[in-house]
């Protein structure tokens, strides 16, 4: 079996790759393609196209608070690529969004579809606000002025949003009504993480949790381990971190740590997930439950565990971090857990990592679902969902491990392998307009 390997393409002799911190989204996404484009024979104007979005949209959303006042904020949408079909990405809404990090997230869109085999081209936006300093109702005209400032490039075939950071399926069912009043007529399908009763799919919250339980599984046979021998610590009890751990233990591993963003619990013997609230379910309530020892954030990612699953945020993982870390294996649940610097470190010490863009995957995958139900007008079973994810994340586990073996590189460069490897193939197939 090939082992991790550090190994770099040769081309880092560009000023513009040597890896500098703190790095933007959009820089950390170049260097990515460009180590990507190293191991494939692809044409390097290709790559040059996608070290650049295709457009980005610079909007200005004024809205009247509720005490009268007009407050104007900033809002963006990126699309990167669409050759393989529309754009998909999320919409957040957060004081840091910029333009470079929405055009940096809008690349790995474009990676995380392509390496589902997804019809879909990667975007992602956002307006530069804290959600929690508006009321509802102001969120909610703050949604609908943003619709109608993007209702000239969105569309169900142009480009799907869907719920990010500080937005959510209300957020996506207002951004459908706008649109759909503008149109004159219902489209669902213009967004994606919408309530089930206007068109969302079933199974779409769970999905990039399930979609890690289901890596973490495959990786653990593949390195001929048994998954009831297995310990695990989740690092952030929500969507994704309490949906993977109680997947994992319902499947027999033994998750020994999780946390929120106050601290961790720890039981070596093992701790019932199904029994500690998510953060949906209780803010902040890991640390409410019993547990034998109590451990802070930094401790977890320390623990000596066969799988350590950071689902909390980015960048936990660091240069300063990772010579002690003593997991076996990391799946990263988070998007962007690790830097790059870390990551160099880990390749460095044989420690195996499932990146992002394949282990978290589920969600949009799932997006993909709720596209084509809405399309078809026609819901599906939850079941059907939960094993149609299953096919899906299978058939992209065997293509990544087909790029791994055949490669010696990281699990991280078989992923983009995979990913660019097929936007490059479509961008040949279509050549270049006009
Ligand atoms: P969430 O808000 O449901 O839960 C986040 C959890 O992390 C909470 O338990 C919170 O207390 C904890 N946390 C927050 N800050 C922390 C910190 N500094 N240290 C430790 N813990 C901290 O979020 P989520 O939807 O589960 O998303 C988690 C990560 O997964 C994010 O990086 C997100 O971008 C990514 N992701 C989410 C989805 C999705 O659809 N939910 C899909 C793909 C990727």
């Amino acid at each position: 079996m090939p082992a991790d390997s550090p190994v770099a393409p040769e081309d880092r002799t560009d000023g513009e790759l040597q890896p500098q911190e703190p790095e933007s989204a959009v820089e950390t996404a170049r260097q990515q393609l460009q180590r990507a484009a190293g191991y494939l024979d692809i044409d390097p104007n290709v790559v040059e196209r996608l070290k650049h979005p295709t457009t980005v949209q610079e909007v200005t959303v004024p809205i009247e608070r509720d005490d009268g006042t007009v407050e104007v904020f900033t809002g963006y949408r990126a699309q990167h690529d669409s050759v393989r079909g529309p754009y998909k990405g999320g919409l957040r809404y957060q004081p840091e969004v910029t333009r470079d990090e929405c055009v940096g997230l809008s690349m790995w869109m474009t990676w995380k579809c392509a390496v589902m085999d997804l019809p879909f081209g990667g975007a992602k936006g956002g307006i530069a606000v804290d959600p929690k300093a508006l009321s509802e109702s102001e969120r909610e005209r703050l949604t609908r002025r943003f619709a109608e400032e993007l209702r000239h490039i969105i569309g169900p075939t142009r480009d799907i949003p869907a719920p990010d950071m500080g937005t959510d399926p209300q957020t996506m069912a207002w951004l459908m009504d706008a649109y759909s009043m503008q149109q004159g007529e219902t489209v669902p399908g213009v967004v994606t993480g919408k309530p089930p009763v206007v068109g969302g799919s079933e199974g779409r919250e769970a999905a990039p949790g399930r979609s890690v339980a289901i890596i973490t599984r495959e990786v653990i046979d593949y390195y001929a381990r048994d998954l009831a021998e297995t310990t695990v610590a989740v690092q952030g009890y929500g969507s994704v971190g309490a949906n993977a751990a109680r997947l994992l233990d319902d499947w027999g591993a033994t998750v020994v740590a999780v946390s929120d963003v106050n601290g961790a619990i720890y039981d070596p013997d093992g701790l019932d997930p199904r029994s500690i609230p998510s953060h949906d379910e209780e803010p902040e309530g890991v640390g409410r439950q019993d547990a034998p020892e109590t451990l802070t954030n930094d401790e977890l990612l320390e623990l000596d565990v066969d799988v350590l699953v950071p689902a909390a945020i980015g960048n936990v993982l660091t240069e300063a971090n990772a010579p002690d870390v003593a997991a076996d294996i990391i799946i990263e649940g988070a998007n962007g857990p690790i830097t790059t610097a870390a990551d160099e470190i880990f390749a460095e010490r044989s420690i195996p990592v499932i990146p992002d863009i394949l282990a978290n995957a589920g969600g949009v995958t799932v997006s993909y679902f709720e596209w084509l139900q809405d399309i078809n007008r026609r819901a599906w079973s939850l079941e059907r969902v939960n094993d149609e994810l299953e096919t899906e994340m299978l058939a992209a586990w065997r293509d990544v491990r087909d790029a791994y073996e055949a490669r010696d590189v990281t699990w991280r460069d078989a992923t983009y392998i995979v990913a660019l490897a097929r936007v490059a193939e479509a961008h040949d197939a279509r050549g270049l307009w006009p």
